[in-house]
């Protein structure tokens, strides 16, 4: 198995390039990424790793990519936190060309595994307008009213995946991710989620001395959030598994976006003075994972505390920040 190529689609991005890291750490020989991000702008990059620039909107690039792969983590997509994908939903959509040039090359090459990146954006936005809602179960997807844009192409190429399975024998897995975050991804320029750009602004602050942080809503929306070591656990689990339906990977540590302030206060060692914005994109009121059907088939869920993941992530983040200053 460690022997047999391995394909990363969206190597050059935040989970991908974690994706990668982790593969090469037990061993895995033989390793492709594609991104469609010049080199230089890859959060990672191995030497080991053969490296392609491709733009997999493009079949014949798909073709490329998958040529001779015996599993393929398919993460590449347009996407980014709320502000990016409010903002832009037919970029959003256009994803779709990846996963299915991608899903159709898969068939051509005679890839063994699938893998799709799919989201909590895919649910009932009637099932998430509480702070304190029911986490979200699996079935909560139907009827469809997902996020506009981002959360329908990924609604869509779920059953595209789905159908692959069913007509042409590939094995396909997804799983629905809930917030990933951790260091080696979009901590800056417009893309970047919620925990990353709390970080920055109370770094930012700190460094300034300019204790007001600007934060998007009133701070009570709630959310979970999951460290990339769990995701890149459960994307390897799930896509070795028997499980057909797409299935959560998200932490169901709930808190609001003021308790997410305070833990990034409490690493910090400050204070801030918070303003909120109500006109900011926000999206949802409350979301939560259920992991009932996880636990159920693995006998695990992601578990990395919250406050520990934040640490290493805001220690990254302080880096990035301080490097880019200095210039
Ligand atoms: P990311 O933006 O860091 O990585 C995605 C990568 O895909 C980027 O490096 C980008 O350059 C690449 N890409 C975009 N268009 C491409 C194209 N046409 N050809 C080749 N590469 C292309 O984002 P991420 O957080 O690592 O997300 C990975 C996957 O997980 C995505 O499918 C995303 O929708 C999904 N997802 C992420 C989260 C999260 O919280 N980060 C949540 C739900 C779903």
């Amino acid at each position: 198995m460690k022997d047999q190529l391995v394909v990363v689609t969206g190597g050059g991005g935040f989970i991908g390039g974690n994706l990668i890291a982790d593969l090469r750490g037990q061993g895995y020989k033989k390793i492709r990424s594609v991104d469609i991000k010049p080199l230089q702008d890859w959060y990672q990059k191995f030497d080991d790793v053969d490296n392609l620039v491709l733009d997999l909107n493009i079949k014949e690039n798909c073709e490329q990519a998958a040529q001779g792969a015996h599993t393929i983590f398919n993460l590449a997509a347009n996407m980014g936190g709320m502000g990016f994908i409010e903002k832009n939903k037919a970029l959003c959509m256009l994803s779709v060309l990846i996963n299915t040039h991608m899903l159709q090359s898969a068939v051509k090459t005679g890839a063994q595994r699938y893998f799709f990146s799919s989201s909590a954006c895919v649910y009932n936005a009637d099932k998430q307008k509480t702070t304190d809602v029911a986490a979200l179960k699996e079935e909560d997807a139907y009827p469809a009213m997902a996020e506009d844009g981002y959360g329908w192409e990924k609604l869509f190429s779920e059953r595209m995946c789905r159908h692959f399975r069913e007509d042409f024998g590939l094995w396909t897995r997804v799983a629905r991710f809930h917030n990933i975050y951790g260091p080696y991804g979009t901590w800056d320029g417009g893309r970047e989620k919620a925990p990353a750009a709390i970080c920055r602004k109370v770094i930012h602050a700190k460094q300034t001395g300019n204790l007001e942080i600007n934060i998007w809503g009133d701070g009570q929306q709630t959310r979970s959030f999951t460290y990339i070591d769990d995701c890149v656990k459960g994307i390897q689990l799930i896509t070795e598994s028997n499980i057909l339906e797409p299935i959560n990977l998200g932490s169901n540590e709930l808190v609001t976006i003021d308790q997410m302030v305070d833990i990034v206060e409490e690493i910090v060692g400050i204070k801030v003075k918070r303003i909120y914005d109500l006109s900011a994109p926000k999206g949802v009121r409350g979301r939560n994972s259920d992991n009932t059907l996880i636990k159920k088939y693995l006998g695990w869920e992601p578990s990395i505390k919250l406050r520990d993941g934040m640490a290493k992530t805001y220690a990254w983040i302080h880096d990035q920040y301080m490097a880019l200053h200095k210039k």
